[in-house]
């Protein structure tokens, strides 16, 4: 494994920052979540052998204080959601290991972010398809945040590309947990946990299950449902000595902190540019932003009540709204916002034959979600993280002048595309 040096490891300022002190006494497995057997119906089963990678477990004791050596390990620290997550662990005085596909590729990014207290940050490698790939990112940590998964739309093979890495990844990683004696796992599901095709007519709520998704219909959707599903029913079945709590976001967006561009900011940038839009179309989506999500998961290892599942979406809002949003900043006047109105019935049936003509995954993506304005509950994890949202509207604002910062954006203006308008 390799690993980036760990410069003045827990010789921090870390006394000026204040925490609250971690109660990782053992929940129920099941958190009353109903529980199907989902895992194993997909992938080869190979992680059935981790026992072979195993590690002595470590003894850590159920309450994790305010102690110099608390470490937290974040699985995909590089990726969006992670690396505003290491971000926040980092203010808030813990240690940080980050599992990474590429140590160099990482340090290369976390050193341009500039992350204050990054001498308490470790990287080190490992792989969701690789069994025992976990076990020495864990040694020695309290709680595990497990953030990697692919996350993407258009794959070429949905069961080796979305769903073998992220249900045996989370396996893998799960396994892991319990040989190294972790006391929490946070877990980064989805509301693609949730649904594949929201109800209008009902909020969705922290007991819903996406049934519906397959490697055919929203893959990406499925990888999380079997992923999520696994989890807890590894949780029924091994009764590890940890207690896990999923944290489940619909679209993210804001600020992120390396150069590559996620799959849900990209969302932002197309939206922005008209890039694979016609128009604006009959579709919402439930927003938050990244460092809410962060903070999220921080509080669900820091909140002993914490338990099950929680809905992490600040507001839906239609594509009109986003449109209003954007143009109200006046960023219409340098980016191809789009204009058209197809949210109607004539427009929708326009945009729902135009789908039968995408790629299968975006078809797919626009007839499960077209005219399905998705209603979230948000009151649990307000009331049991006391998670307060940031505003939507600043969050996409946010960024676009992230997606400028990266780059993102270079020969998109309006100017460039379509002379000026
Ligand atoms: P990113 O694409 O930015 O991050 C995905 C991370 O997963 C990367 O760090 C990537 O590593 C890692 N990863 C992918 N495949 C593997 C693998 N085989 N082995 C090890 N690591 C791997 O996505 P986000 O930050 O947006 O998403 C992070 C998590 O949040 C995912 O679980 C996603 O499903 C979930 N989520 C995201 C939402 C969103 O709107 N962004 C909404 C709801 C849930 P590498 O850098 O090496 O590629």
């Amino acid at each position: 494994m390799a690993r980036m040096p760990v410069v003045a490891r827990g010789c921090l300022a870390r006394a000026a920052v204040a925490r609250p002190t971690i109660d990782f006494t053992r929940r129920s497995a099941s958190d009353g979540i109903g529980l199907g057997t989902w895992s194993g119906v997909v992938g080869s089963g190979w992680w059935a052998s981790r026992g072979a990678h195993g590690t002595p477990p470590v003894s850590l004791g159920a309450t994790m204080t305010a102690a110099s050596d608390e470490l937290v390990c974040v699985t995909g620290a590089t990726g969006f959601i992670a690396a505003q997550l290491v971000r926040e662990l980092l203010g808030q005085g813990y240690r940080v290991r980050g599992t990474v596909r590429d140590v160099a590729r990482a340090q290369a990014a976390f050193a341009e972010a500039k992350l204050p207290g990054r001498e308490r940050l470790e990287l080190v490698t490992a792989d969701l398809t690789e069994p025992g790939s976990f076990d020495a990112a864990m040694r020695g940590a309290r709680c595990v945040m497990h953030t990697a998964s692919p996350y993407r739309i258009v794959v070429k093979d949905p069961r080796k590309d979305l769903v073998e890495p992220a249900l045996n990844g989370t396996l893998e990683v799960l396994g892991a947990a319990q040989r190294a004696a972790v006391k929490r796992v946070v877990l980064t599901s989805s509301v693609a946990a949730l649904t594949d095709e929201p109800d209008p007519t009902k909020k969705l709520t922290e007991a819903d299950w996406n049934t519906k998704s397959s490697l055919q219909r929203n893959p990406y959707y499925y990888s999380k449902a079997l992923a999520e599903r696994a989890a807890w029913d590894f949780m029924e079945r091994e009764k590890p000595g940890f207690s896990l709590v999923a944290i489940n976001p619909f679209m993210v967006i804001g600020p992120s902190l390396t150069a590559s561009l996620n799959q849900s900011n990209e969302v932002v940038r197309d939206v922005l540019t008209s890039k694979g839009f016609p128009g604006i179309i009959d579709i919402a989506w439930g927003f938050v932003d990244v460092r809410d999500v962060a903070l999220a998961h921080v509080l669900a290892m820091t909140t002993p009540k914490a338990r099950g599942r929680y809905i992490c979406a600040a507001q839906t809002l239609h594509m009109r709204d986003v449109v209003k949003v954007l143009k109200e900043a006046r960023l219409d006047q340098r980016y191809r916002v789009p204009k058209r109105d197809l949210s109607g019935a004539f427009g929708s049936a326009l945009v729902r034959l135009g789908s039968w003509f995408q790629l299968r995954a975006v078809g797919t993506y626009l007839r499960t979600n077209l005219g399905r304005r998705p209603e979230l509950d948000n009151r649990k994890i307000k009331r049991d993280l006391g998670l307060t949202f940031r505003s939507v509207e600043r969050a996409l604002l946010d960024t676009v002048n992230n997606l400028e910062r990266w780059g993102h954006l270079a020969g998109q203006t309006a100017v460039t595309q379509r002379g000026l308008r």
